[in-house]
């Protein structure tokens, strides 16, 4: 280890930063959030550090560097664009035994400062010993989308009930196996998701039982939109709770690299469509999740999408609650929202649409969809799992009073390797659609807006990627064979 990482407290501490540049307000910034009262010197500040100056916030000492002004102070950090003056600040501070910040020059420094992740009260600090800070950079990013959210407030917490604790349990062993309970089990997991009236109670219950000698597991839904297809579109709070879950239920349309988020002891059971075409109904499904919660696993239901779109999430949750199970939900990016931006097609414009309906063609039973609604002017008309019935939608909206030249895009495969786009009019786009032989997963999208996408098209898929993305999904081998009572046993 060639630098012994330490927190440093500089709560009204004097320090100084040399230079006025933009790197020094990048450091004067740092001390601030530290709580250093910090003194710059330089003739010339940026605008920021001026006004951080006008409004007594930092000292400025406009003239040059001299030793003197080190007096007092507990860091210093040479932050000028002159490798002299630099130097010459690392000498002196080396000289008076204040501690040293060259930057982006570990050699005269005496302290580097390293890439920081900020969930106060925890704050992780990562370091290359100045041998590959841009490393540093993108540990920092993996570590923030990995570490929960709340963890700041986690820590606060604890921290408001040490003493609490302290007296509860006379030794150490017995406050640390508190500790560990506490943060492996219901309270912890209760505060992460925001629900302090339940840890609360979590908490009380477990000091007035005194009798849990292991952490209770607590069992949990995640209800998870998994976006339309690029790994790229999965939100950090999603990657937070797939790589959390002991058991992931996913959908068909979710690709492997975004499984890839799972534990690898999770259990991931696909209850799309299986290889051998044995269908999962909804009803399973749910009963498969509740079974899951009820013994007490972190159950994630990844779906396509966003849950609360065309996405059977309601059902879910209504289920789980009507358990009395704690659940979560997880936006996603709606196939919508995702076909749209990869196309280049604005779902409204001014001038041309100045509203959206997400609604779908193919309803439950042998209802119809409202189409004299859906054919409303002004607007942008999304639907979805309708690529089914493309002729029919067509006839439907111009006899319900839509242009037959209005603008048609099919997206198909939205957003991933194989994504397809047509374009056509409400007049062409049936026989387009067979034409071009478009499949599911695809969203027709009418509207003016629907022909702008040609000049704004900026995503080009991959031709040469392997074969169609729903063959891909399927013949991953952790797919379970599904097998409903055997799951829930295991
Ligand atoms: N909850 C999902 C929708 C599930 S319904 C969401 O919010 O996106 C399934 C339908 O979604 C498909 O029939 C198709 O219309 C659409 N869809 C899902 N992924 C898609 C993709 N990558 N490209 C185009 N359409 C997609």
């Amino acid at each position: 280890m060639d630098h012994l990482p330490v927190f440093l407290q500089l709560k009204h501490s004097p320090c100084l930063v040399v230079g006025g540049g933009t790197v020094a307000e990048r450091k004067v910034r740092l001390l601030m959030r530290a709580g250093a009262a910090v003194t710059v010197v330089a003739s010339d500040l940026t605008d920021d550090l001026a006004r951080l100056r006008d409004e007594d916030r930092i000292v400025q000492h406009a003239g040059a560097f001299r030793g003197r002004l080190l007096a007092g102070m507990r860091v210093v950090i040479a932050a000028t664009d002159d490798n002299e003056v630099n130097r010459q600040v690392s000498r002196t501070a080396e000289d008076a035994g204040v501690l040293c910040n060259v930057v982006d020059d570990a050699a005269s420094s005496s302290f580097i400062v390293p890439a920081i992740v900020d969930r106060s009260p925890v704050v992780i600090a990562i370091g290359t010993g100045g041998k590959a800070p841009v490393l540093a950079q993108r540990l920092k990013t993996q570590i923030e989308a990995w570490l929960p959210t709340r963890i700041g407030a986690l820590a606060t917490q604890a921290g408001r009930w040490r003493q609490l604790i302290k007296r509860r349990f006379a030794t150490m062993r017995e406050r640390r196996r508190f500790w560990q309970r506490f943060f492996d089990g219901p309270i912890a997991e209760h505060l992460l998701a925001n629900r302090k009236r339940d840890a609360e109670r979590a908490l009380r219950l477990e000091l007035t039982e005194n009798v849990i000698p292991h952490a209770r597991p607590v069992g949990e839904a995640y209800i998870v939109g998994a976006g339309p297809g690029d790994p790229g579109l999965v939100t950090i709070r999603a990657q937070q709770l797939i790589s959390r879950a002991d058991v992931v239920l996913y959908d068909r349309l979710v690709s492997e690299e975004i499984l890839d988020f799972a534990r690898k002891d999770a259990k991931l059971v696909c209850v799309g469509k299986t290889a051998n075409n044995v269908t999962i109904t909804q009803k399973e499904i749910t009963e498969l999740m509740v079974a899951y919660v009820r013994k007490g696993r972190r159950v994630c239901r990844l779906k396509g999408g966003d849950p609360f779109v065309f996405g059977r999430g309601g059902e879910e949750v209504q289920a789980l609650a009507d358990a009395g199970l704690p659940f979560q939900v997880v936006p996603g990016i709606s196939a919508a929202l995702g076909c749209a931006a990869y196309a280049g097609i604005p779902l409204t414009h001014r001038g041309l649409s100045s509203s959206v309906t997400f609604a779908t063609a193919k309803l439950d039973g042998d209802q119809a969809p409202d189409w004299s609604t859906l054919a409303q002017p002004g607007q942008t008309l999304v639907l979805y799992m309708s690529v089914g019935s493309v002729a029919e939608t067509a006839e439907q909206l111009i006899e319900h009073g839509i242009a037959a030249k209005t603008p048609v895009a099919i997206v198909e495969n939205g957003t991933t390797d194989q994504q397809r786009v047509l374009r056509g009019t409400l007049a062409t786009i049936a026989n387009d659609a067979v034409e071009a032989h478009i499949r599911a997963p695809a969203v027709i999208i009418v509207g003016a807006t629907a022909g702008m996408g040609e000049e704004l098209g900026w995503f080009a898929a991959n031709p040469n990627s392997s074969g169609p993305r729903s063959n891909r999904v399927l013949s991953r081998h952790r797919d379970l064979p599904y097998s409903y009572s055997s799951s829930v046993a295991g």
